[in-house]
C-alpha cells in the first residue's frame, strides 16, 4: 500500500495551493480528483469560464453601445455566440494544463478517482474505469468544495431547469431566462445572458440583490441593471418550476403572500452551494459535520479526527476561490511548524458585473448591528476624470471608518474596476491603516483609484478638493 505524508481530497483552489505548498515544504504529497480535468468549480465551472463569458459580453455590449459614442463605427455588429463558447472552453483548458503543469513541475502524485474514507487513516479511492486503490497518509486535507443548492419543490433536471453549470455549455443562445436568486451567480449570469439579447428576469427573496454585501451596493447595482434591460423583482420567494418542453414555468410568492407565475425558455436556479460531502465515508471516521452538512473544523481548521483538516467550500463560510486558497497554505504551514495567519474579515469579495462589486471588511449594517459608532466617506465615479475619459461614470465608493482613531472598518466600491481597486483597500484594513493615511499616500492622476482618495479624504473629516 503506498504511503504519503499529505494526501488531498480534491483538485479546486482549495486542493491545488495545498498540494503544491506541501509539495515545495519537501512532502511526498498524493493529490486525488474525481473528474478527468484538475482545478475543480473554479477553473472548470466557476471563476474561470465564467470571467471569460463576462469579459466577452462585455466586448459585445460595449461595441453595440459605446463604440459609436467614442467615435468608433463599426458596419455591423455580429454576435457568433458558438465562437463565444469556445473562447471560454480554450481558457478553460488553458488553465487545467496550466495546472497539469504545476502538479508535474512540483513532482506531486495525482490520481483520478472518487476518494473514501475507510477509516481515520485509510483511503479508498476508486478510479473511472471501476480500479480500485488503497493509500494511507499521515495528513489528510479534504477540499472537496460544493455543489449548486436548490429550493425544496423545485428540481434541477439540467434541460430548461438550469444551474450555472448548465449555462456555460449551452448549445444556442436563449432568448428568455428566469433566474432564481439575486446573489453573485444570479448577477452575474444575468449580465452575461442580458448584454446579448437574452430577456432576463431575476426575482430574489431578500430585499436587495447581493445583499451579503452592504445594501447601498446592491441598491445601485439594481439601478444599473434595470437600466440596461434587466427585470428586477426583489422580495419575491419561489417555490416551484416545471419543465414544459420548450419552456419552463415558476410559480412564487411575494412578501404579501400574493402568488404569481412567470414563462421563460431557460429557469436557472442560483439560490446558493452545498457541500460536497457525499461518498467521502466520512461515516467511517470521526469527522463530524454540522446540521447544513459542512464538515465542523476548529481554528486550526483541523476536523474532530487530528490529521484530517478540511478546507474551501467543504467548511463554508464565503465560498471564494481565495478564502479556499488561504486556507489550503494555512493548513499546510500549520502541519510544517509555522504561525500562518487567517484575517476573514479582510478577505475581499468581488462581483464581475459592470461595473464590477467589491467589498472588504464590515458592511454599514454589520456595524449598526455591533453597534459601533462610524463615519462615511462616499464619492461618485461620475466626479473622477478617469472615469469620465472611459465612459464608465456609474457608481460609487464608501469607506467606513472609526471616528476616533480613524482606524478602516470597511470598503466598499461599486464602479469600474472595481476588482483590482479593492487590493489596495486590503492592505489599509490587514494593517490597521487610518483613513487620513491612505488618503496623505500620492495616487496617480487620471486614474479610478482617486475615487479611492476622495472617499478616505472624507471619512476623514476634510472636504474634498474635487466635489
Ligand atoms: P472546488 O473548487 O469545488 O473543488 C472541489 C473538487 O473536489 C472538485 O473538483 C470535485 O470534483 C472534487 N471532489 C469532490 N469530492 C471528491 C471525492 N470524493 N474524491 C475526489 N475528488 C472529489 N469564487 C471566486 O473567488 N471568484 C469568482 O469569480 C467565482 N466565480 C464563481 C462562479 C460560479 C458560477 C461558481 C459556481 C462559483 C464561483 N466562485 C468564485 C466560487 C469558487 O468556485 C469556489 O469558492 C471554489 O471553487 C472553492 O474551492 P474548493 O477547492 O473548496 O472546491
Ligand atoms: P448567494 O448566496 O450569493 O445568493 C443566493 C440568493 O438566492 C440569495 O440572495 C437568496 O436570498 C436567494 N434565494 C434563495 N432562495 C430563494 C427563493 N426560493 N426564491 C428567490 N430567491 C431565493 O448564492 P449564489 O449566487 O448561488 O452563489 C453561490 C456561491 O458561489 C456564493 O457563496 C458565492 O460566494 C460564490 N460565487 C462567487 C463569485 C464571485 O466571487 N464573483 C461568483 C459566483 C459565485
Amino acid at each position: 500500500m503506498e504511503q504519503y505524508d499529505l494526501a488531498v481530497i480534491g483538485s479546486g483552489p482549495g486542493g491545488y495551493v495545498a498540494a503544491i505548498r506541501s509539495a515545495q515544504l519537501g512532502y511526498k504529497t498524493l493529490l486525488i480528483e474525481k473528474y478527468d480535468t484538475l482545478g475543480g468549480t473554479c477553473t472548470n465551472v466557476g471563476c474561470i469560464p465564467t470571467k471569460a463569458l463576462l469579459d466577452s459580453t462585455h466586448h459585445y455590449y460595449d461595441a453595440v453601445n459605446k463604440f459609436q459614442t467614442h467615435g468608433i463605427d463599426l458596419e455591423s455588429v455580429k454576435l457568433n455566440f458558438e465562437q463565444m463558447y469556445k473562447r471560454k472552453t480554450d481558457v478553460v483548458l488553458k488553465n487545467t494544463q496550466g495546472l497539469d503543469y504545476l502538479m508535474k513541475k512540483n513532482k506531486i502524485t495525482c490520481m483520478q478517482g472518487t476518494a473514501s474514507f475507510i477509516d481515520n487513516s485509510t483511503l479508498e479511492i476508486t478510479a473511472g474505469d471501476g480500479g480500485i486503490s488503497v493509500i494511507k497518509a499521515d495528513q489528510y486535507i479534504i477540499a472537496t468544495g460544493s455543489k449548486p443548492a436548490s429550493v425544496p419543490g423545485i428540481e434541477i433536471d439540467k434541460k430548461r431547469i438550469i444551474t450555472s453549470t448548465e449555462a456555460l455549455s449551452l448549445q444556442e443562445q436563449p432568448k428568455s431566462m428566469i433566474i432564481i436568486g439575486g446573489g453573485v451567480i444570479g448577477v452575474e449570469m444575468a449580465s452575461i445572458f442580458n448584454r446579448i439579447g437574452t430577456q432576463v428576469t431575476i426575482l430574489e427573496y431578500a430585499g436587495e440583490l447581493i445583499a451579503n454585501m452592504d445594501h447601498d451596493l446592491g441598491k445601485n447595482l439594481k439601478k444599473i441593471l434595470i437600466k440596461e434591460g434587466i427585470q428586477i423583482h426583489l422580495q419575491k420567494s419561489v417555490y416551484k418550476a416545471e419543465n414544459f418542453g420548450n419552456s419552463a414555468k415558476v410559480w412564487f410568492k411575494d412578501s404579501n403572500g400574493q402568488e404569481q407565475e412567470l414563462e421563460a425558455e431557460y429557469v436557472l436556479v442560483a439560490v446558493g452551494r452545498k457541500a460536497n460531502t457525499q461518498n467521502l465515508g466520512l461515516e467511517n471516521t470521526e469527522v463530524q459535520l454540522n446540521p447544513k452538512g459542512m464538515i465542523v473544523v476548529n481554528e486550526e481548521l483541523q476536523t474532530s479526527v487530528p490529521n484530517i483538516y478540511a478546507v474551501g467550500d467543504v467548511i463554508g463560510g464565503a465560498m471564494l476561490a481565495h478564502k479556499a486558497e488561504e486556507e489550503a497554505v494555512f493548513v499546510v504551514e500549520s502541519i510544517n511548524g509555522q504561525k500562518p495567519h487567517i484575517h476573514y474579515n479582510r478577505i475581499p469579495s468581488v462581483v464581475y458585473t459592470w461595473p464590477e462589486v467589491s467589498s472588504v471588511g464590515y458592511t454599514e449594517e454589520e456595524l449598526k448591528q455591533k453597534g459601533l459608532e462610524y463615519t462615511v466617506g462616499t464619492f461618485p465615479f461620475s466626479a473622477n476624470a478617469r472615469a469620465r475619459a472611459g465612459m464608465d461614470t456609474e457608481g460609487f465608493v464608501k469607506v467606513l471608518a472609526d471616528p476616533k482613531y480613524g482606524e478602516l472598518l470597511g470598503v466598499h466600491i461599486i464602479g469600474a474596476r472595481a476588482a483590482d481597486l479593492i487590493a489596495q483597500a486590503v492592505v489599509g484594513l490587514e494593517y490597521e491603516v487610518t483613513a487620513d493615511d491612505m488618503s496623505r499616500i500620492s495616487y496617480a492622476h487620471p486614474t479610478y483609484a482617486e475615487v479611492l482618495k476622495e472617499s478616505y479624504t472624507i471619512a476623514s473629516g476634510r472636504p474634498s478638493i474635487n466635489i
